[in-house]
């Protein structure tokens, strides 16, 4: 009663009167009050989580789930008529991050928060985000994400830091986020920005005047950077994240009293991939200015900070080109100076192991490495093969270094608020201790063998089909059939994650029930993904993947067995729609290229079975379900390794040795197609796969086509399907980020 009685307050009027927007408002406003009610968690070390992009998804759900009110707010709602997925729906999404790395900072401040650890993050306060998908003619066109405006969880600090930037100071605005733990305290999201940011000055699609910093500083979150005022940007970009997090750091401490001498006794800095990696210098320079020694100084800095590795791929390894450095941040250079010039002294000007290289580009991870206590992969295979590949120089000099974290997922958002029929089911069968310790998920393999409980399980299954029918109906006018079997492949598009290996699967299959050659069911495959816009293989498989859309959706033969559909604009809100509504996790990536993955164990803890290489997570989901209750397809990592080191594989030979493959492949530009599409987009496809197929696409086509054939064909037995999924919800508890975090907090950070 006092809930509704508080809501009413702020409504000025009854529920009922209210519209969903009005209500969002108000339950926003009633949020934040209880929420500066909640203790802001203390202790005697603070951690710093770093990163260009937090990809926190909507707040309202989260944050009633966390303050322990949602059921209550519903009931509520719902006696007087109201929807509270409704309402949620009215809150625009906040555009911070782009993909799973961003969605990983989400998750672990939420863990970090509700294991009581005292933690904050510290990102910047995009306004236009990444960007918003739009496709007309079957292809993406980028707009700006518009979020800000209207009621979000925001406060404005007031706080400000004058940051030096190409020798100009530019004073900062620091907005906060409540990172509120699930019935535990509060930490917070740092966001940082600029008064003087000018939206004004985005014109055609999401482009603008680089040059002009004052106003386009944190318009977008990673910047075309395919020129050198691009490029300039992104060094602006980060250094204002950075230069914020440090100064916001010291000042903190110097009002605890701290000894600055002993930071590292009191402060953790987590970095998240290279973008924060100029903090270290940041805050050696810093504590130079203090009075500290540079010696002394650099040996704090290493005590304080970890680095984290996202990715193999050579492009994202960040390496700035010194005059850049020089042009942006002048007065750090003399600190990346010597902190290079010590590692050529220590290692015998091994360059390797150089921060500055030859051609006087510096290594931001190197730095990163060099100047860390630690340096961890995000899963057991991608750390294994950072220390035996890509980082094996530093692996040689600092093995005690290098430890693996793999990833998780917080259950608040990706089964409690995702799928409420299967938490709450979960907590009838087993109570609700594995909200807190997700390890108790294992108790549900007592009902392997109850038909009834696996029946409620698929009938949730069914009616979360039912509600992602019911949105990509209203979404695209698409119908799908919820008795198909739903498989989806939700990302961001890169050739690496192989969207195309899927797509030319739906090739083979469209083909196949061209000549009457049935599956055992009805077939829908769902896909969703951005692609970076200056990325032209990405945007054409998109296209492709439309063009398919369009071609089988219509087709009166093959649309009641196959479906295809790519969801506009994917991000979190869409992702908790179609992730609890999926039977088939699509995790195709070519093995080694993956670090992890985050997707994987979503569906996993909403009881889809995988269909994966072994690579990233995928490796130890396959470990803890066992073989039965995954499908495994392809070359392994070893494997994959050594066709790049011996330049063994030519997607040629596969093209014209293998009928099928070339038939497929043919068909992207056959006359099927071309009528729909655009030929010099679809052309540009086929060629690539034929001339170049850099993430080896054909030389896993067949194995994924046999495996995908079996795990169809096992669905048919639903008895033994409907195990699986069980098996895949009850050993889901290992990826809880909530696990995740106190692996960091035990092995790095050391906060309590
Ligand atoms: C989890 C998530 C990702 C990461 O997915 P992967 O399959 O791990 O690449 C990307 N985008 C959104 C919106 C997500 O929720």
């Amino acid at each position: 009663m006092e809930l509704e009685n508080k809501l009413v307050s702020i409504l000025g009027k009854s529920v009922e009167d209210a519209s969903d927007e009005e209500l969002y408002t108000a339950l926003v406003k009633l949020v934040k009050e209880r929420a500066d009610a909640v203790p802001p968690i203390e202790g005697n070390k603070k951690l710093y989580y770093i990163s260009a992009e937090f990809l926190v998804g909507r707040q309202l759900g989260k944050n009633l789930i966390n303050l322990d009110i949602y059921d209550s707010v519903k009931n509520i709602l719902n006696t007087h008529g109201k929807s509270i997925h409704a309402v949620e729906r009215c809150e625009k999404e906040p555009s911070l991050g782009n993909g799973g790395l961003g969605r990983l900072a989400a998750c672990f401040l939420d863990s970090i928060a509700t294991l009581d650890m005292c933690g904050d993050g510290i990102g910047l306060n995009y306004h236009y985000g990444l960007f918003r998908q739009e496709f007309r003619n079957l292809k993406q066109y980028e707009v700006p994400d518009q979020w800000l405006g209207g009621a979000n969880m925001l406060k404005d600090t007031g706080v400000s830091f004058p940051v030096q930037l190409a020798g100009k100071t530019y004073m900062s605005h620091m907005y906060d986020m409540d990172v509120i733990g699930y019935k535990a305290g509060k930490n917070t999201l740092h966001l940082f920005d600029l008064d003087t940011i000018d939206e004004s000055i985005v014109d055609e699609g999401i482009s603008f005047n680089k040059k002009d910093i004052a106003k386009n500083l944190t318009l977008f979150l990673y910047p075309d950077d395919s020129d050198k005022d691009g490029q300039l940007l992104r060094i602006y970009q980060q250094y204002f994240m950075v230069s914020n997090a440090a100064q916001l750091i010291i000042s903190e401490e110097k009002k605890k009293g701290h000894d600055l001498s002993q930071l590292h006794h009191y402060v953790a800095v987590q970095i998240n991939d290279t973008h924060p990696s100029m903090v270290i210098p940041e805050l050696i320079r810093l504590l130079v200015e203090e009075g500290i020694t540079m010696r002394r100084a650099t040996d704090i800095v290493t005590g304080v900070c970890g680095y984290t590795n996202h990715t193999i791929l050579a492009e994202a390894l960040e390496k700035w080109p010194l005059e850049y450095l020089q042009e942006v941040v002048p007065h750090l250079i003399p600190y990346i100076e010597a902190l290079d010039y010590g590692v050529a002294c220590a290692y015998h000007a091994d360059p390797n192991l150089r921060i500055i290289d030859h051609d006087n580009r510096v290594h931001m991870a190197r730095m990163d490495m060099h100047l860390s206590h630690s340096i961890n992969g995000v899963a057991a295979l991608h750390t294994e093969i950072l220390k035996n590949q890509e980082l094996h120089p530093f692996f040689i000099h600092y093995p005690m270094k290098f430890n693996n974290k793999t990833n998780g997922i917080t259950f608040r958002r990706w089964i409690m608020h995702c799928n409420h029929d299967l938490s709450n089911l979960i907590d009838t069968l087993i109570g609700e201790n594995w909200k807190k310790d997700a390890g108790h998920l294992e108790n549900l393999m007592q009902y392997y063998n109850d038909e009834n409980v696996l029946s409620q399980m698929f009938d949730i299954k069914r009616h979360n089909k039912e509600r992602l029918a019911e949105f990509i109906k209203r979404d695209t006018g698409i119908e799908l059939n919820p008795d198909s079997v739903f498989d989806a492949q939700v990302k961001r598009m890169h050739e690496y994650k192989r969207q195309q290996l899927n797509a030319l699967w739906v090739i083979f299959k469209y083909m196949q029930i061209k000549n009457n050659i049935l599956p055992p069911r009805p077939i829908t495959v769902i896909f969703g993904a951005k692609a970076a816009p200056a990325y032209r293989m990405a945007k054409n498989i998109i296209h492709l993947i439309l063009c398919l859309q369009e071609l089988i959706n219509k087709d009166p033969q093959v649309s009641p067995w196959l479906k295809v559909i790519m969801m506009e604009n994917y991000n979190i809100a869409k992702a908790e729609i179609a992730i609890p509504a999926c039977d088939i996790s699509e995790q195709i990536s070519l093995a080694s290229k993956e670090a992890s993955g985050t997707g994987n164990m979503k569906f996993m803890l909403n009881g889809a079975v995988t269909l994966g290489t072994a690579d990233g997570a995928n490796v130890e989901i396959r470990q803890l379900v066992g073989g039965d209750n995954i499908y495994i397809f392809g070359r392994t990592s070893d494997e994959v390794i050594n066709l790049y080191a011996t330049n063994g594989y030519h997607a040629s030979d596969y093209y014209y040795g293998d009928e099928m493959i070339r038939n497929v492949i043919d068909f992207i530009t056959g006359p099927e197609l071309t009528a729909i599409g655009d030929a010099d987009m679809l052309n540009e496809v086929r060629d690539n796969l034929i001339n170049k197929d850099w993430f080896m696409t054909l030389l896993d086509l067949q194995s994924y086509v046999a495996v995908k054939e079996t795990a169809l064909v096992d669905y048919e037995n639903q008895a033994w399907w409907k195990r699986k999924s069980l098996v895949n919800v009850a050993k889901a508890g290992f990826f809880s980020s909530d696990r995740t975090i106190n692996d960091y907090n035990r092995d790095i950070w050391h906060l309590k």
